[in-house]
Order: C-alpha cells, then sequence, then structure tokens
C-alpha cells in the first residue's frame, strides 16, 4: 500500500464562545483537514489547529508545507512506515501540529488496513475518559456560573482555570470563587499560560493554599530558567509543562532539569507515536500526565480520547475534552456528547474519525 494524495483542506468555523487566555484568544476556529489517500482506497484523516500564539503555525504555513515539502515526504511512501515519514519530515524543524496530524493518518491508514480501530492498537485500556472542562477569561461570577452548569449539565467534576491576569488579586479571588461555589469535591488546577513571572506565581500558590489545588501549568515563562527552577523546587504542587514542553526531547530536559513535575501530552502536536514516548518517559520517571486540549474540535478531541483511553497512565486523570462545546459546529458525522461526565472512545475502524460531506463544502475555504 501506497500514500497517493496528500489533501490539505483549510476551514472556518465560529466559536459560539471566543477563548481568552493569557497567551492569546481564538474567536474562530481556523484549522487544516488534512487526508491521506491511499492506492488501495483508504483514506486517513486528522485535524490540524495551527496555533499563531503558541507554535508560530498558520493556515498557510501548513497548507504550504503540505503541498510541497512534506507532500513530498509522504507521496509514494507506505503508510505503515512511521519512522521513515518522521524521520523525513523532522529534517524540518517545528510545525508541530502539521507532523501531529500526519501521525494520527497514518494511524488512521494503518487501523482501517487491519480492521482494527486505533484505539485497540495502541493499548485498549478503557472505553472512555473522564472530562476535564477548560473555563476561558471572563468576570468572576461568569466563571463559576459557568462550571456550575458544565457540572450540571454534562456532570463534569474537574476544572482547569485559565488566570494569569493581573492584577493578581482578579485570579485568586476568581480561584477562590470557584472552589466556594463548586465545594470541595471538584478538582481545580489552574493554568497561566506563562502570564505572571515566577514570582508572582509564587504569591498566587501562596494566597491560594488552602483551595486544594491538584495542578499549576505554565505559570510563568520557562525559558527564564531559574525563576522556573526555584519554583517549581517551592510549590507544593506539580508545576505542569504544557507549552514548554511540545516534543518527547523538551519533555525530557524540562523534568530532568527540574522546569516542570509533571507534563501535558496533546496528541494535536506530538501525534500518537510521539505521545506514545512521552507518555511512556512519564510513566518511567513517575510524573503525572494530563491528555491537554490544543482547542480542539471533535475530530481533535476524538484523537485525544483514542489515545488518553489506550492507556492505564494516561487514562488515570481527567482529560481535556470540552473545547469542542464553544464551538458552533463540527465537520464530524458522529457528534462526541459528554454523558455523566465521560467521553466514550469511539468504534469502528481506524480512528473513527469520520467527515461529513456536506459540511465540509459548507467551511471549507479553498473552494466555493
Ligand atoms: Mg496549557
Amino acid at each position: 500500500m501506497k500514500i497517493t494524495e496528500v489533501e490539505a483542506i483549510p476551514y472556518r468555523i465560529p466559536m459560539r464562545k471566543a477563548l481568552h487566555f493569557a497567551s492569546g484568544e481564538v474567536h474562530a476556529i481556523e484549522h487544516v483537514l488534512l487526508r491521506l489517500t491511499t492506492d488501495e482506497g483508504l483514506v486517513g484523516t486528522a485535524d490540524i489547529p495551527p496555533r499563531p500564539y503558541t507554535y508560530g503555525e498558520t493556515v498557510a504555513s501548513v497548507t504550504g508545507l503540505l503541498r510541497g515539502l512534506f507532500r513530498d515526504a509522504l507521496v509514494g511512501t507506505d503508510p505503515f512506515a512511521r519512522e521513515r515519514v518522521h524521520e523525513r519530515l523532522n529534517r524540518t524543524v517545528g510545525n508541530p501540529t502539521t507532523k501531529g496530524a500526519i501521525d494520527i493518518a497514518l494511524w488512521d491508514l494503518a487501523g482501517q488496513a487491519v480492521g482494527r480501530s486505533v484505539h485497540a492498537l495502541l493499548g485498549g485500556y478503557t472505553d472512555r475518559l473522564r472530562v476535564s472542562h477548560m473555563l476561558g477569561f471572563d468576570e468572576v461570577p461568569a466563571m463559576v456560573d459557568e462550571a456550575q452548569r458544565y457540572r450540571d449539565e454534562y456532570g463534569i467534576d474537574t476544572f482547569k482555570v485559565k488566570v494569569g491576569r493581573r492584577p493578581l488579586a482578579l485570579d485568586i479571588e476568581l480561584t477562590r470563587a470557584l472552589r466556594g461555589a463548586l465545594g470541595p469535591d471538584v478538582e481545580l488546577y489552574l493554568d497561566a499560560n506563562r502570564g505572571w513571572t515566577a514570582t508572582e506565581a509564587r504569591q498566587v500558590l501562596d494566597a491560594t493554599a488552602d483551595l486544594d489545588l491538584t495542578f499549576f501549568e505554565e505559570p510563568d515563562d520557562a525559558a527564564e530558567v531559574l525563576g522556573r527552577r526555584w519554583l517549581v523546587r517551592l510549590s507544593r504542587i506539580p508545576i505542569v509543562a504544557d507549552e514548554s514542553a511540545p516534543s518527547l526531547g523538551d519533555a525530557a530536559r524540562e523534568i530532568q532539569t527540574g522546569g516542570a513535575s509533571a507534563l501535558s501530552i496533546k496528541t494535536a502536536r506530538t501525534g500518537f507515536t510521539e505521545s506514545a514516548k512521552i507518555l511512556a518517559y512519564a510513566e518511567a520517571v513517575g510524573v503525572d500526565v494530563l491528555m491537554g486540549n490544543q482547542i480542539d474540535t471533535q475530530l481533535g478531541s476524538t484523537a485525544t480520547v483514542v489515545f488518553g483511553a489506550a492507556f492505564a497512565y494516561s487514562a488515570r486523570r481527567a482529560a481535556e475534552l470540552s473545547n469542542f462545546l464553544d464551538m458552533a459546529d463540527d465537520l464530524t458525522v458522529r457528534p462526541l456528547s459528554i454523558v455523566d461526565g465521560f467521553v466514550a472512545v469511539p468504534d469502528g475502524v481506524g480512528t473513527g474519525i469520520e467527515i461529513d460531506p456536506d459540511k465540509l463544502a459548507h467551511y471549507r475555504l479553498d473552494e466555493e
């Protein structure tokens, strides 16, 4: 079997509610749908969420690579030869969500070719993941109200709170209000997207010490090396590397050198193959792992649940799977749903991602 066609289809879907966080904001989903077709007529599919604020990828850069350099690395290749594909792709630095999606589409093809789900091929541990919902910036009462609504409507009992605003008192008050309104049984953790300095982050940790927070993600800029290490040493809760650990090598460096004490894994940027390596590393050294969300559509969230539920170590904690609820629509035929706080792994062969052709025709940006 050989890959014969690489399609990169840009599309745009409005957000029902814009998402604001310390390092940027998203008003519409402007993603690229990747499709790899083989000479046997199989089509491997994955979603690419370029995040200009985080990785510097844009819709134009992603489509440019997939129609040029990366196309040449794929066409004529056996989709089972993932290592050879990655070796070619990795001659080019960066571009994590483009490379991640190629890996997911290759796994989708492999699953279809052998007639099994990718979830089963990866490890097949459990059939569902508990959901953590991300609360974007808003006024304190609105964020408290959203958490209560999502708990009542979807049964979600884990919330990641976007912080990193100034004055610090605002986010300290927010965290206290959430704990007060939601009670002791809800899990809360913070993500500042590098919005604070190490000193400010330490002040927030001290001021919220009685609120039973579980994690603090990217409190400050990990590139400010000594400040971050000072903070990790002083913190009583794990400091999570997310955008400072977008690859296996970065994850190992940050953990080994004291720049973080837990890891966020996002299939959108490390696909399934590199995500599995990061997961194995985390398990080997015994640091917690969060399955993160790259502001993923239902296509992207499906990839996250396929991977996260495949392994015992990634299924231990709630996964960030609910960002798609803020989007006005999706390209999928089979909508994901959150029931009693869980998302189920879709059945079927491959990744279980199926594209609705009418929706794709409606939202695609490259033709009428
Ligand atoms: Mg994050």
